[in-house]
């Protein structure tokens, strides 16, 4: 029975942010669970749709041994005491645990700390320099992995998400487990090939069921046979100025001409694609009108994609709000705003009172203004609920004081959803869990780029991408990159 050292480090950091990363933020729970340690992860993790869940069902019969999960709402660069202070137990746990066959990391390799731009890739050097070079260490990354040489040479295989909406969190932990089933059967490394993309690509273009994205996702399949075990494709994570910011392509055998040979096939379907990105972004003065005029009988929903917290946005803009009221849009529903103050005043107030706030507005230099109005409660709460939707079901959020106001307006008929810690707006639980069924209204914001798809298109009659105002940029032509490489293109800008 292999023996195997079980660990999760996450952080998508996008180094643009204006909220910081400190070790609270790794400790506290959110969307996901809190810092979790020992034991405790086996039961925590094993019924989410997690990487480090999916391994531990794929692996039951295993001699596992649990270190330390841990997760933060991206942001900006980890802080240098948090990053060593989880390294450290992630290190000594490892070195602590006799007569490993393996490890496997759940991470999300997107990760810069304020020491190093591969945050990942630091930790599994100094994973490596207890275990040494042999010990198989399998690793599992988000979809927006920006994956560097340095991680790729220190770890023993990769496996990544291929789809954002991210469904296969869980399933990709499971594939991690056979790749490392495989290994530890095989007695000696894997033949692999690594290949970086030369172009970046928004996040607001990278969903999988569309295509072009779609058709890298088709490839993959087909590319794995006969002595080539594993092949997967990153798109990256943009709002990254690093070297090895973007997209890149892995894939590991038994053969190295036909390893080679399947990164170089799946490298050209991306340069094959390079042309097809469309311009998919409506401003949200025009995205306003529209909305003020839709007399759909389903729900037309407006992503602030540039405002996804999930991407390091503050969640907190307010140009889209803004441009909704000037529209006179009713039946219009906004989530999720992080503003800890207001969600207090709110609660503290109490259901049925009126409010003068300034709402949202708070976070980075070249910010909105915050939206001063008068605002009635109607609904309170501690922000303790159970997700629904495909992607994080029957996972328990806690959002910390949560409220939903109606902006007090005669020409228009707009509610907001106010919380005091960061999520995407990805569930139609977060509307639902507020006194607001999604399904009727006639318009519904949410500030997220691609993960709503999931749980919001069967609902929407149409579904639009608008640009406002936010630090996580998907226009990326005008972002003032510094250190990526010589031959990377920023397209489609
Ligand atoms: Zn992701």
């Amino acid at each position: 029975m292999p023996r195997i050292a079980i660990a999760g480090f996450q952080h998508e950091t996008n180094t643009f942010s204006p909220l910081p990363t400190h070790l609270e933020h790794f400790e506290q729970a959110d969307s996901w669970p809190g810092l979790t340690t020992g034991d405790d992860i086996l039961s925590v993790f094993a019924d989410i749709n997690i990487p480090i869940g999916g391994f531990m069902k794929a692996t039951k019969d295993w001699d596992l041994v649990p270190i330390i999960w841990a997760s933060a709402e991206p942001g900006a660069p980890v802080s240098s005491s948090a990053f060593d202070t989880i390294a450290e137990k992630i290190v000594s746990g490892i070195a602590n645990a006799n007569s490993l066959d393996g490890v496997f990391l759940d991470l999300h390799g997107a990760m810069v700390t304020e020491d190093f731009e591969d945050g990942e890739g630091e930790l599994l050097r100094r994973i490596r320099n207890v275990v040494g070079k042999d010990l198989p260490i399998l690793v599992s990354l988000d979809f927006h992995a920006n994956i560097t040489p340095q991680l790729f040479e220190l770890a023993s295989a990769i496996v990544i998400f291929r789809e954002y909406p991210h469904l296969d969190m869980a399933q990709t932990g499971a594939r991690a487990a056979d790749l490392l089933d495989m290994l530890i059967d095989r007695g000696k490394p894997f033949a692999k090939a690594f290949r970086q993309v030369p172009y970046l690509i928004p996040l607001s273009s990278q969903a999988t069921q569309a295509a072009p994205i779609r058709f890298i996702y088709e490839t993959i399949p087909t590319l794995i046979n006969g002595s080539v075990c594993s092949a997967d494709a990153a798109c990256g994570f943009p709002p990254a100025d690093i070297r090895d910011c973007g997209p890149s392509v892995l894939a590991y055998g038994t053969d190295q001409s036909a390893t080679d040979a399947v990164a170089d096939a799946l490298l050209n379907r991306f340069l094959e694609i390079e042309t097809q990105f469309e311009d998919n972004l409506v401003s949200a003065t025009n995205a306003a009108r529209m909305a003020s005029s839709h007399k759909g009988s389903a729900p037309l929903v407006l992503a602030d994609v540039q405002d996804n917290p999930g991407a390091g946005g503050s969640s907190d803009t307010t140009g889209l709000l803004r441009a909704l009221v000037s529209a006179g849009c009713t039946k219009t529903a906004i989530g999720v705003f992080y503003d800890e103050a207001v969600a207090l005043l709110a609660t503290q107030t109490g259901v049925g009172t009126q409010i003068n706030a300034s709402l949202g507005g708070r976070h980075g230099d070249d910010r909105d203004p915050p939206y001063e109005a008068v605002f009635l409660v109607e609904a309170v709460s501690n922000g303790r609920f159970k997700c629904t939707g495909a992607m994080y079901r029957d996972c328990d959020v806690d959002l910390g004081p949560m409220t939903c106001l109606r902006i007090v307006d005669v020409n228009s008929d707009i509610r907001v959803i106010v919380s005091s810690k960061r999520f995407q707006c990805l569930d139609l639980a977060i509307f639902r869990h507020m006194g607001i069924e999604p399904t009727e209204q006639s318009v519904l914001g949410v500030k997220s780029t691609i993960h709503f798809m999931d749980d919001f298109h069967p609902i929407a009659e149409k579904i639009v991408l608008v640009e406002a105002k936010g630090s996580h940029p998907c226009r990326l032509g005008s972002v003032a990159y510094k250190s990526l490489r010589d031959d990377v293109r920023i397209v489609p800008a």
